[in-house]
């Protein structure tokens, strides 16, 4: 109610009046604006929210002084001006005012036909729309004849046994009030506040007088814009109506598109070459004035131009992208503006395949959205099925209860993969979203019968291996057949507009990348170094596998440096890729961190197939893959624990590492790797295996005769390891902070099982999100900053970071640059999205301190 103290109930629109998208909406906000431009906008006058309201609850203004600006006879269009137009609102109606008098004065003018054709237009939409009376019962004809004019008028008569109203001031008033309560209406109000509107979001209305279109000379309607929606390129698109009294009636108006002739050969551009050079003068104002890409909605009456409307063009998200970085090169918005006009969210669009979003999608099961983007492909059940179906050039889908190392190379076969169980950082998730495989995870309500080689939807439809399927990664959802795809769209706007946020941006962002693909492909992202290699990745690798398990199955530490020998070539030909693809920037590599018995088959016939690669007993394999089994092996012998306890690993890896940046820096850029320990709990962790590594560093210089520098880092994945970051930092350079397994320690939740209620649980508002998925800032969060509080008392210059999946949401960047530290690092594919995330917030950060 304040505004009422400020603004009329309703304005006449003109440069000077009093408006605001607040209290009038947006719609007649910009209708002002284009009148300050000199557009020839007909008659407008704008309704504030409040007004609309009143009228809502039986209130109506003062319908005479309403009425005024538009003269005796009035002819007039209502549309609705929300405060964001993707709100919605009831539509436009027109012609208001239209009666038997302005009937016969118009089929004077333009003929009966075409006047009769646009009563009955009026007469059925106000009657279903306004008088809400059945639409059975109001049907245009095939022909506009007096006839059919005369009984749909008697249907209006019999239907409300009144005659149709022939008082401009009548119909405007039902008009008005039917749209004011349309907005009321529970389905409009839930469907605005899906798109995100307050519960109170206000509807005002624009009262137009209207320009039709129609003349004895050229005339006609259409709408105009200059660019293309779906790519943002310059490209003039538009739909045009003609009407040529004499020659054509309205009803048999031609459609023809602006720079397409059509069939006729007309073309708007040839026909009237004045108002298309107006319009493309028009655009160009709104450009430069609006600094926007405005679709023109216009009529020509008699060779003359009317403005009706201008709003904001529809784009698809590679559209704004290059509609945003247009306008900054073309001077008109600043690069920080364009900057902020893109969602980091719709950079995962251009960066994947897409399900088109005009299918009909028929949905198998849905899931969580584990790593973005769409593939179709034949369902396979195993790796081994996955990787003879790349073999034969098939594109497949792996479907498996959850993944495990082992199926490492099937989801390399694999265009996507679908699992039962897990969550956002489960096996699967972190896998697919290294490699850009669209993941769904946690698709609980899918059976697999591995026997039958079948899944099972919810629905009981049965979809058998070989069958065709489409996994939407983007939303969480199993498709059934093939689906149309969009293709990734990376062109030089998206890399324009990165280049730019990284001129704003102040911490840095890493990649976590384990092979030499991810780091190439965070290269071509402009990562800015790798801030984790998980090293035991690459153990799953070509025949490494089987290696890997000869170690496992080494008696004695000799023998298991015998076997570690013929990893280290392999392991030190990764690392030179690695730092050659990087270019010096810095590679952080994690040391060995998961359990033994991911590397070893699971079921029997697994164990047979090993006991014979290794020719050994069946039952020596089985009671090796027992003693390996814990209970919780999460916190079992894993990371630093297992370096400790079977120290050759670590230092063949230190040895690879010391080996690949003498060989690396001979040929390239210098290079100084991070050596990371990960699980971490107590100081003396550290300082053994330091020891231990210094002693390797010391013989390669000694072998080598090549002097080099390295940096030692902690995972600060334990929440004792975040308590005791001062001493640890004492014998680290860094702290990197492992969010995924510090969430899971300090809810006590298991990240590969909590998908089983995590949904539940956060319906029932228990926990607000996924802690997985969304940085828990006031738990975790503490625990990051006491961490790097005591951690910079331990060493003032230590260098602070996190690593966990959350590296690249917004929200952990907002936290982490809250806490000054700095770098984020996570999955190649999202490093785009976090250049833009951190760029947009420190800009917002610098307005508000400007402002201040
Ligand atoms: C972590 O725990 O946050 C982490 C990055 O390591 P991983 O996911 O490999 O356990
Ligand atoms: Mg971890």
């Amino acid at each position: 109610m304040q505004h009422n103290i400020e603004f009329e109930p309703f304005t006449l629109i003109t440069p000077n009046a009093r408006m605001s998208p607040s209290v009038h909406g947006g719609r007649a906000k910009c209708l002002q604006r284009l009148i300050r431009l000199d557009m020839p906008v007909p008659t407008t006058v704008a309704l504030s929210f409040d007004t609309v309201r009143e009228i809502a609850r039986g209130q109506m203004p003062e319908m005479s002084s309403l009425l005024e600006p538009f003269g005796d006879a009035p002819l007039l269009s209502v549309r609705p001006s929300s405060a964001d137009s993707d709100w919605g609102g009831p539509g436009a109606i027109l012609n208001i005012g239209f009666n038997n008098a302005r009937h016969r004065e118009l089929t004077e003018k333009i003929g009966l036909e075409a006047a009769t054709a646009l009563y009955l237009r009026f007469v059925q939409s106000y009657s279903v729309v306004v008088a809400r009376l059945d639409p059975e019962q109001f049907h245009l004809p095939d022909a506009p004849t007096e006839a059919a004019l005369r009984s749909m008028l008697e249907a209006y008569e019999y239907e409300t046994d009144e005659l149709f109203p022939q008082d401009p001031a009548q119909q405007l008033a039902e008009v008005l009030r039917s749209m004011a309560r349309a907005w009321d209406g529970t389905t409009a109000r839930l469907l605005r506040q899906a798109k995100g509107a307050p519960a109170d979001a206000g509807l005002g209305l624009v009262v137009q007088a209207m320009a039709m279109g129609v003349g004895r000379g050229k005339s006609g309607s259409g709408v105009i814009q200059f660019v293309d929606d779906k790519t943002g390129e310059q490209r003039i698109t538009g739909r045009y109506l003609s009407q040529s009294q004499g020659r054509e009636a309205l009803t048999k108006t031609k459609e023809a598109l602006f720079i397409t002739k059509d069939d006729r050969g007309l073309s708007v551009e040839e026909e009237l070459p004045e108002v298309f050079a107006q319009l493309a003068g028009y655009r160009d104002l709104c450009r430069i004035r609006l600094r926007e890409e405005m679709q023109i909605e216009f009529t020509v009456e008699d060779g003359e131009l009317h403005v009706l409307d201008a709003i904001r063009v529809q784009r698809s998200n590679r559209a704004s992208v290059k509609i945003a970085v247009d306008l900054a090169l073309d001077g008109i918005i600043p690069t920080d503006e364009a900057v902020m006009r893109v969602d980091p969210a719709i950079l995962s669009e251009l960066l994947h395949r897409q399900v088109d979003p005009s299918a009909t999608p028929d949905v198998i099961v849905a899931g969580i959205a584990a790593s973005p983007g769409a593939a179709c492909g034949r369902i396979v059940f195993t790796a081994n099925e996955a990787q003879a179906s790349a073999a034969r050039s098939e594109a497949c889908i792996l479907v498996r209860r959850e993944t495990t190392p082992e199926d490492i190379r099937g989801m390399h076969a694999a265009s996507a993969v679908i699992t039962v169980r897990g969550g956002i950082t489960s096996h699967a998730a972190v896998i697919g979203r290294g490699l850009g495989l669209p993941c769904v995870v946690g698709a609980s309500d899918l059976v697999i019968d591995r026997k039958r080689k079948v899944m099972i939807a919810p629905d009981g439809r049965e979809f058998r291996e070989g069958d065709v399927i489409t996994v939407n990664g983007t939303s969480g959802r199993v498709l059934a057949g093939m689906v149309p795809l969009m293709e990734p769209a990376l062109d030089g706007a998206f890399r324009q507009l990165l280049d730019w946020a990284d001129e704003f941006r102040d911490i840095g962002i890493r990649a976590n990348a384990d092979t030499p693909a991810d780091a190439q492909i965070a290269r071509n992202f402009a990562a800015q170094g790798i801030g984790l290699c998980r090293t035991e990745h690459m153990f799953f690798e070509g025949d490494r596998l089987g290696v890997m398990r000869e170690m496992i199955f080494a008696h004695t530490a000799e023998d298991r440096r015998a076997v570690l020998d013929r990893l280290l070539p392999m392991q030190r030909g990764d690392f030179i890729a690695l730092f050659q693809i990087m270019h010096g920037t810095p590679v952080c590599i994690r040391l060995f961190d998961p359990p033994l018995h991911e590397f070893l088959p699971a079921d029997k016939s697994g164990h047979r197939e090993l006991a014979e690669q290794l020719s050994l007993p069946l039952s020596e394999v089985t009671s090796r893959v027992e003693a390996l089994t814990e209970y919780n092996p999460m916190l079992g012998m894993r990371g630093v624990r297992l370096g400790l306890s079977y120290p050759e690993i670590y230092d063949m890896q230190a040895r690879a590492i010391f080996e690949a940046t003498v060989e690396a820096s001979r040929s390239g850029d210098p290079v100084v790797p991070e050596i990371m320990i990960p699980l971490v709990s107590a100081m003396r962790e550290v300082e053994l295996v330091k020891s231990r590594i210094d002693a390797v560093a010391a013989a390669v210089r000694a072998e080598t005769g090549v002097d080099f520098r390295f940096r030692y880092g902690v995972m600060v994945e334990t929440p004792r390891a975040a308590l005791r970051a001062e001493e640890i930092a004492m014998h680290a350079q860094f702290l990197s902070f492992g969010t995924n397994d510090l969430t899971q320690m300090t809810y006590g939740l298991s990240r590969d099982d909590a998908g089983r209620f995590m949904s539940a649980y956060v319906q029932a508002g228990v926990y607000a999100e996924d802690p997985f998925h969304t940085l828990d800032v006031e738990g975790v969060g503490e625990l990051l900053s006491m961490g790097a509080e005591r951690g910079r008392k331990g060493r003032e210059d230590v260098v602070l970071s996190i690593c966990g999946e959350h590296g690249g949401s917004r929200s952990a960047i907002s936290f982490c640059r809250s806490q000054k530290f700095d770098y984020v690092s996570c999955s190649p594919f999202r490093v785009p999205a976090a250049r833009l995330s951190a760029a947009q917030l420190a800009i917002s950060d610098r307005k508000i301190s400007a402002s201040v």
